[in-house]
């Protein structure tokens, strides 16, 4: 960067071109010189090397410069060289946004204060070339910048020892990226939310494309498609300008560059909980976790997903919503519906629950003690049971609309499920027990078209008559 010409002391035959331009009108030299350190801060010159570079063109102009300068505004008092009244002639205070780091326009902006010295161009000239640097960038350039964006995010990406599909992936996010970059030069607004809209739209394209086109290392391919984002320029001036004692302008710097990363972490945190409470979690970022770090519909999408691997075609299902809260538990009935008709699989599905069991099942069979008692289509057996144990489960229900409706069970103690006496095990509980009940026990008849109830009363048997 040709920027000494200006730090340095002028020698030789510069020194002609020093007198002629400091014969140039007060106000033109000191628009000169404003201009310069406006655009030396745009364009991200720390603090004490603004400070040395404008007082140090004052002088070769002929003025007198008092500089101090800070990431949202530059004050400078000026007085001709040689007034020994030491009172300024005028001071101008410039408020400004924080600069970037813009490496080419900083050897412009030099160039064109070179030339002024050493006459080449007159002040008038020089204010202008200035005044029109920002308009020069084309298309192209632009273009250009974008690129570099999609390839810096693909070079990290390789650098972090990310798969092809990660280098890729960080590459077009990066040029997505670039291209937010590039909007957000030319507008106010998006300036503003650049860091958090790039970051969220990175995450959240990083998990679609990890979802459903190829796995990818999320942490490697969003940290290298925002590193260019990252401020670790504005980071290094802000400590050296807390180092040379520049304290406001560090300070100022360091919360700005702060604010960036807070902004990074923003957008992404918030694409993380986005794509979460859409259910669109990479299968990576869960296989890298703990069994604490699942939620419960997770954990048991873990479960599944280990008995679906061995390509069963019978799945004892025990219970696996018991201990999950509604939301998920519906989640988890729709996967099993959905694996029953994709990959043709049955599910035994054991539960209490008889709300789930009529959303999923096909056919029902009702257990007391160990034995089928009663049997069936889900929907005929729950519409009109049989049995009078499922009657009592269905009872058990709570149903505000049905009122004091409700079989009371009587307070009998459980059958033993081993070795149990003959009789119908339910005999003790039961409220329609009569006393063949207790002596003959009941088999499984088939009392309708397709239901059948183990039950003297309600499915009784034509093979014993005399009962
Ligand atoms: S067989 Fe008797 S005790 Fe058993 S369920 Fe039927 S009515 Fe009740």
């Amino acid at each position: 960067m040709s920027s000494a010409p200006i730090l340095n002391e002028p020698a030789g035959e510069a020194q002609h071109a020093i007198v002629t331009s400091a014969r140039a009108p007060l106000h033109a030299r000191i628009a000169f010189v404003v201009e310069t350190a406006r655009r030396l801060h745009q364009y991200g010159t720390a603090a004490p090397r603004l400070e040395s570079a404008v007082d140090k063109l004052a002088g070769r102009l002929g003025l007198c410069a008092q500089v101090w300068s800070s990431p949202t505004a530059i004050i400078i008092s000026f007085a001709e060289v040689g007034d020994h009244r030491r009172v300024a002639e005028t001071t101008q205070v410039i408020r400004l946004s924080p600069g970037d780091i813009d490496l080419r326009h900083l050897v412009e902006v030099n160039e064109i204060a070179d030339k002024v010295i050493a006459g080449e161009l007159d002040i008038g000239q020089g204010s202008h070339l200035l005044q029109t640097l920002s308009d020069r960038i084309g298309r192209r350039a632009r273009a250009r910048e974008v690129l570099c964006f999609g390839l810096v995010s693909a070079t990290l990406a390789v650098l972090m020892r990310g798969a092809w599909s990660d280098v890729v992936a960080a590459g077009c996010i990066g040029l997505i990226v670039g291209t937010l970059a590039d909007v957000a030069a030319r507008s106010q607004r998006m300036r503003l939310a650049l860091e958090a809209l790039s970051a969220l739209i990175a995450t959240v394209l990083a998990t679609q494309i990890s979802l459903y086109i190829t796995p990818l290392t999320l942490k490697v391919t969003v940290l290298a498609s925002l590193i260019v984002l990252f401020p670790g320029m504005m980071l290094t001036t802000a400590v050296r300008e807390l180092s040379t004692r520049h304290l406001v302008s560090g300070v100022a710097r360091f919360a700005d560059a702060v604010q960036t990363l807070i902004k990074l972490a923003f957008g992404t945190l918030v694409a993380n909980e986005l794509c979460k409470l859409l259910g669109l979690v990479p299968p990576a970022e869960v296989a890298a976790k703990y069994p604490h770090e699942l939620s419960g519909g997770q954990r048991q999408r873990v479960a599944i997903a280990r008995a679906l691997a061995v390509e069963p075609k019978v799945v004892l299902a025990d219970e696996p919503t018991s201990m999950l809260d509604v939301s998920i538990r519906i989640g988890i009935l729709n996967l099993m519906l959905k694996l029953k008709e994709e990959r043709d699989i049955a599910f035994l599905y054991v539960t209490h629950d008889l709300a789930s069991a009529r959303y999923i099942a096909d056919d029902i069979l009702v257990m007391y003690a160990g034995q089928i008692v009663e049997s069936g289509p889900v929907e005929d057996v729950l519409a009109d049971p049989l049995h009078p144990y499922t009657r009592l489960l269905l009872a058990a229900v709570p149903d505000p609309t049905r009122g004091a409706e409700r079989i009371e069970i009587r307070k009998g103690q459980a059958s033993a499920a081993v070795d149990p006496p003959e009789g119908c095990r339910f005999v003790e509980r039961c409220p329609l027990a009569v006393d063949v009940c207790s002596r003959v026990t009941p088999p499984l008849v088939d009392a309708r078209r397709s239901q059948a109830a183990r039950c003297h009363v309600t499915a009784p048997s034509p093979s014993l008559p005399t009962l």
